[in-house]
């Protein structure tokens, strides 16, 4: 199966099995918006929580808050999001598309790099054993010569976007010769910058002081409170604020599912430190953050660090901490080292001091800002990506039979125990409520009676329960009930009054939190 093959089932099984919905589907949808089902508003909550507890809990410097979503106009200006939040865009005058341009040149790179991949099987097919890979990578004419363009074009683009100089970017994209997937012609119009906030009216008077923005991250929502946070909870520094909330943006390339959205859910935390210690924390925070994603278990080869080659207008460091969906390694969080550029130009605009009284060195100064900001959508879409699997089971008849299980980490599954009786009469139904009943407030659990219990395991395999219980006529004379394994698909007949034990360290998020 191929990795786009992978790809289209997975959101395929999403949808059936109630994890991810398009949003106002019986209305043909709302391109790259999305509604979570039941099963994937749970998961979506325990990764929230796996965060959040992360962040406040674990860190007794770091507290959290839920600012709104609407914040007054100016914190846009301040923070550079109306002048500068924006994607270089160009359209095709024949199919009347619209693209960014940066993401166009971005897939001429990706197709020459598959170029020199492409020479290099077929270089190994022809030399067999003899091959020495690095050897013809550095020495063969053709591969060099498309090392060289790839080299210019990204420097090149990396220098135009750098001084925004669109004209220069429209030029390469003429150079490449990279014509419109749609219409396939080069007929392009200039490239122009687009803003990515969304805006809308506030009040009943519908002139332009009234406009105000759809929060493009959370970030500010914490900038601006910062002295509020610090004041009333005694907070010396280094301290953190953590927010979990909606933002907005009006993404001209929306695709690849729950990746890239136009509604989405970030989790940010900033992290206020002494002017000068910032690139120490900085260091600090991208390995700290890089464990709380190892400590899922998806295997450590599954995620690099990339450092950005352009820098925001706020940063003086940055880095992406990459998972490899199945369409390669992408950004699931970054952290960004953002001096004090949001405190100083709120101070500026406002004309409220943002100054931090340090006792130690008996000086005032605005605070610089450590950020770690991850999507929750992307977190959720690389969970379901690391945890689908299908898997060929041979019966002890020698039948092979197929399954589907969602390896979800314990502590983040939707449910965590199926409890079936193994018919629908005779007091069975009963006592599984009975049992469910008294396991509920620990763990979430599912009631399922209907068709076989294997039908009812594989169900529950689909969503990534990670235990399931049936209830027997047995059960009903000594209280023992069978306990069936998600991942190894074991069952063993255990007392009925020692599943919270059984279950407990295995699902429980402290167990998850201690391996962080
Ligand atoms: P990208 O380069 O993918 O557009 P970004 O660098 O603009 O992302 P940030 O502004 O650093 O992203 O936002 C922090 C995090 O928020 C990202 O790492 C990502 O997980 C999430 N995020 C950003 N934009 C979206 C989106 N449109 N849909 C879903 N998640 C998003």
């Amino acid at each position: 199966m191929t990795q786009e093959e992978l790809f289209k089932k997975l959101i395929a099984h999403s949808k059936e099995y109630g994890f991810v919905f398009q949003s106002s589907e019986i209305y043909d949808g709302l391109s790259a918006v999305y509604d979570y089902g039941q099963n994937g508003v749970e998961l979506k909550n325990n990764i929230r929580q796996y965060w959040w507890e992360a962040m406040t809990r674990l860190n007794e410097n770091i507290v959290g808050i839920d600012s709104a979503i609407f914040m007054h106009p100016k914190v846009w200006t301040a923070s550079g999001h109306v002048g500068a939040f924006s994607d270089p865009l160009i359209d095709n005058k024949d199919s009347k598309k619209r693209y960014r341009a940066d993401v166009l040149i971005e897939e001429w790179i990706e197709k020459q790099s598959e170029k020199i991949s492409k020479e290099v099987t077929k270089a190994k097919k022809r030399f067999g054993d003899s091959f020495d890979e690095a050897m013809f990578i550095k020495t063969n004419p053709r591969v060099l010569e498309t090392q060289e363009k790839i080299d210019t074009v990204s420097n090149r683009m990396a220098t135009s976007l750098g001084e925004d100089d669109l004209a220069e970017v429209k030029k390469i994209i003429e150079d490449c010769e990279i014509a419109c997937p749609v219409s396939g012609t080069r007929n392009w119009t200039e490239v122009r910058h687009f803003n990515l906030m969304f805006d809308t009216k506030m009040g009943s008077v519908s002139d332009d002081a009234n406009v105000i923005y759809l929060r493009p991250e959370t970030a500010q929502g914490i900038f601006v409170n910062y002295l509020n946070v610090q004041k009333t909870g005694r907070m010396k520094l280094p301290f953190g604020i953590a927010q979990i909330g909606k933002a907005f943006r009006n993404e001209i390339v929306a695709r690849q599912f729950v990746f890239r959205m136009r509604e989405f859910e970030q989790m940010e935390m900033q992290f206020f430190v002494r002017p000068g210690e910032e690139l120490e924390w900085f260091e600090f925070w991208k390995e700290k953050r890089m464990r709380w994603h190892t400590a899922l278990g998806f295997g450590d080869d599954n995620y690099r660090f990339h450092e950005h080659a352009k820098l925001a207008h706020y940063a003086n460091a940055a880095f992406d901490i990459e998972y490899k969906f199945p369409f390669g390694f992408k950004e699931v969080e970054g952290i960004h080292s953002r001096t004090d550029f949001d405190l100083a130009s709120h101070q500026k605009l406002s004309g409220k001091k943002l100054q931090y009284f340090d006792s130690e060195l008996n000086k005032n100064y605005v605070p610089y800002v450590v950020e770690t900001s991850i999507g929750l959508d992307r977190t959720f879409l690389m969970v379901l990506s690391a945890a689908y699997t299908e898997e060929k089971i041979t019966r002890d008849n020698g039948k092979v039979d197929e399954r589907v299980v969602l390896r979800i980490p314990p502590a983040l599954a939707p449910i965590k125990l199926g409890v079936f009786p193994l018919v629908n009469k005779d007091g069975l139904p009963d006592k599984a409520r009975q049992i469910m009943d008294d396991l509920k407030v620990d763990f979430k659990c599912q009631y399922e009676e209907k068709d076989s219990i294997g039908k009812r395991y594989r169900r529950h395999d689909a969503i990534g329960t990670p235990f399931c219980v049936t209830i027997d006529h047995q059960s009903l004379e000594d209280n023992t009930v069978t306990i069936r394994h998600r991942d190894t698909m074991e069952q063993e007949r255990v007392d009925a009054s020692r599943l919270r034990e059984i279950m407990e360290e295995k699902v429980s998020m402290k167990s998850l939190l201690r391996s962080i």
